[in-house]
């Protein structure tokens, strides 16, 4: 099946890498000035972040315990190695929604949905994937879409 791509990279080819950075970090901000991300998580509930040993280690010292005692009971890791957390929703996250490693939490999690990361143009897949799972995403895209569209 094929994958799906945000209709806003059919204008991302006439526009400069930094360009763009910055107006998805304009959109990025003035989207999530609104977005009120404790009556969502649906990153949490949907999308398992990408852990790191360093991730780990960092859990493992919050939560009083060994990176052993993390990666056994909470990481699965794929054939290329890259791991992940195991549990869909994230087993992390409490019925109100609030992280309950929030300190601690994987890169992945701070830096979701990489909206303002910079090189927007070339994480085509990423931003596409993530407009379906995030709100917000999604409204910075459609807004970029109209800015595009309708600019010189
Ligand atoms: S999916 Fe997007 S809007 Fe929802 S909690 Fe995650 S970052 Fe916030
Ligand atoms: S670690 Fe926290 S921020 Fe990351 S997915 Fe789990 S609940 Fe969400």
């Amino acid at each position: 099946m094929a994958k799906f791509i945000h209709p806003v990279f059919k204008y991302t080819n006439e526009k400069s890498g930094k360009e763009l950075d910055l107006l998805a970090q304009e959109l990025d901000q003035k989207v999530f000035a609104k977005t009120d991300c404790l009556s969502c998580a649906n990153c949490c509930k949907s999308a398992p972040p990408i852990v790191s040993k360093k991730d780990i280690k960092r859990i493992a010292k919050f939560l009083k315990t060994t990176p052993k005692q993390i990666e056994r009971q909470y990481v699965i890791e794929d054939f290329s190695g890259e791991m992940s957390f195991k549990s869909i929703p994230c087993q992390f996250l409490d019925e109100q929604n609030y992280c309950t490693i929030y300190e601690a939490r994987p890169s992945a999690c701070r830096d979701f949905p990489h909206v303002h990361s910079g090189n927007f143009k070339g994480r085509k897949k990423l931003h596409s994937t993530n407009s379906l799972i995030c709100p917000a995403v999604e409204e910075i895209l459609d807004l970029m879409v109209k800015k595009l569209s309708t600019a010189k």
